[in-house]
């Protein structure tokens, strides 16, 4: 099995995610996240709006429900389309940049060019094999149909990134009128995805954190650290660059210091938070592929199974979004600086929070030869931090346990307690939900108020007073973290 569909197995029978509504049969794109999937999401939220926090970015949490106004300034009502072929012998639809992945055309623009490629390739039904097939345009918006009367459509958003866009002047004002502006947004973002796939990597609800990052275009507010990570560029005309991002800068592999800073940012915040580093790149989007908003575009990719998946998108926006609202708003989206009015240029690093909580998932995996799976996270997204384990129930360590249990808790709660079945099974449970520690209470114990403390990745044990476990969340325990180096 693959690698992906083994995680997608693992998730379910630990609970970090499943198919919702299955009671019923469930609906393609829909997820539902368990006890440990909602708090590694979390932890990932964390990590992902601190490194923001940071650099002074403001946070904002704006509707889901959008008025048609704003999709038809941003251009989505048109434009946010799914080029799909339809084949009406056997109904079945899909893509058609899938039915043309291996035969070497480009992706048409439009259902013209589409039907131009399918006669002029001959290309049949993959399903029935039938030649009737026809490309048409999809438009992948969720409209509502109980809008009231006379309040125009309504729409649930394909991206958050509008709910910042439409708001620039007075985000602009919290910042004290001041550029760079950047501004982040984490929530629901709904696509109406024709061929969804693979649990929780293509969703029809999914979650996404973007960043707008606003600035005068003559200035470079934003440039790439020196002497930093290697990173493997795959730029659209050249041959692949293995080199830092200020090296791909001033070697001409990025034209763009922002575009290379915020590379630079996507691949410490994804390798600091699991991702496998040597299967991470950085692609640059043909020009085919560029969404209607963006002059260029760079995705993070993770390798999943041996397929190249998008994690993170960092889109060049120009001017494009702005200058549409302030033309379809009549509302001015310029900033004045030194006497010079002008809309400011975008750059959006935009992540799908599943996808990248999938690769870390997939990328944490550790399978022995004999089958036993570990999940090496990170402690910092691991659901749980610890977890609290009586030896025997009998003779009164579970009461010992339980007391310790409720003690450490008050230091650090992502703790769990568990007495079933044999301490091989429990370790097993908390090694496959990637616990980093397992605290169990033995007979020595209640000689001298010592627990045994084990780390997961090496199996390494060392004794612990009680005393001094109680005291700090164990990820930051001196006792602890000078005896194991974690991750
Ligand atoms: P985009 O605006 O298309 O660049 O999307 C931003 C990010 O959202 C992508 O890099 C993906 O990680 C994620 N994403 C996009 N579509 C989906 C989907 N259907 N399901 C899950 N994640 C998605």
């Amino acid at each position: 099995m693959s690698e992906v569909q083994d995680t997608i197995e693992l998730a379910k029978r630990r609970g970090f995610f499943w198919q919702s509504s299955s009671i019923y049969g469930g609906t393609s794109g829909f997820y539902t996240y368990g006890p440990l999937g909602t708090l590694m999401k979390r932890n990932i939220v964390q990590a992902w709006v601190n490194s923001y926090i940071t650099i002074g970015a403001l946070i904002v949490d704006s509707p889901v429900i959008t008025q048609e106004e704003v999709f038809r300034a941003s251009g989505h009502l048109e434009r946010f389309n799914d080029l799909i072929y339809e084949c009406p012998s056997c109904g079945s639809k899909q893509k058609l940049e899938t039915l043309l992945k291996n035969s070497g055309s480009g992706i048409p623009k439009d259902a013209v060019q589409g039907n131009a490629l399918i006669q002029e390739k001959s290309l049949k039904c993959p399903v029935c094999g039938s030649d009737k097939i026809r490309a048409l345009e999809f438009n992948t918006m969720f409209a509502l149909s109980n809008s009231k009367t006379g309040e125009g459509r309504l729409f649930l958003r394909p991206e958050t990134a509008q709910g910042i866009f439409v708001d620039f002047p007075l985000l602009l004002k919290q910042n004290r009128d001041k550029l760079p502006l950047v501004v982040i947004q984490v929530g629901k973002g709904f696509r109406n995805e024709v061929a969804p796939r693979n649990a929780i990597i293509r969703l029809r609800e999914f979650s996404m954190g973007e960043v707008e990052v606003f600035f005068d275009p003559n200035t470079t507010p934003f440039v790439p650290e020196k002497d930093q990570e290697e990173i493997v560029f795959v730029p659209k005309r050249s041959p692949e660059y293995r080199g830092t991002a200020s090296g791909a800068l001033d070697s001409g592999v990025i034209s763009n210091p922002g575009m290379a800073y915020f590379i630079q940012k996507t691949h410490m915040l994804l390798a600091g938070m699991g991702v496998d580093k040597d299967r991470l790149r950085f692609r640059q989007h043909r020009d085919d592929e560029l969404s209607h908003y963006s002059s260029e575009c760079w995705d993070a990719e993770a390798l999943l199974d041996d397929e190249w998946t998008e994690i993170v998108g960092i889109a060049d926006r120009g001017t494009y979004d702005l200058t549409r609202h302030q033309s379809f708003s009549g509302k001015s989206m310029q900033v004045k600086v030194d006497g010079k009015e002008f809309v400011p240029r975008v750059i959006e690093p935009a992540h799908g929070i599943d996808r990248i909580l999938m690769s870390i998932l997939v990328h944490s995996r550790n399978i022995s030869e004999d089958g036993y799976t570990k999940l090496s996270l990170r402690k910092e997204i691991s659901p749980y931090k610890l977890a609290v384990f009586p030896l025997f129930k009998k003779d009164g360590l579970s009461e010992v346990a339980r007391e310790i249990f409720s003690r450490y808790s008050k230091a650090d709660p992502f703790c769990v307690y568990d007495e079933a079945g044999s301490i091989g099974k429990r370790y097993a449970r908390q090694d496959e939900a990637g616990t980093p520690y397992c605290v169990t209470v033995d007979y020595q114990t209640k000689e001298d108020h010592t627990v045994t403390v084990r780390e997961r990745d090496t199996g390494k044990q060392i004794r612990l007073a009680i005393d001094d476990l109680v005291a700090h969340p164990i990820t930051t325990n001196p006792a602890v973290t000078s005896a194991f180096a974690l991750p």
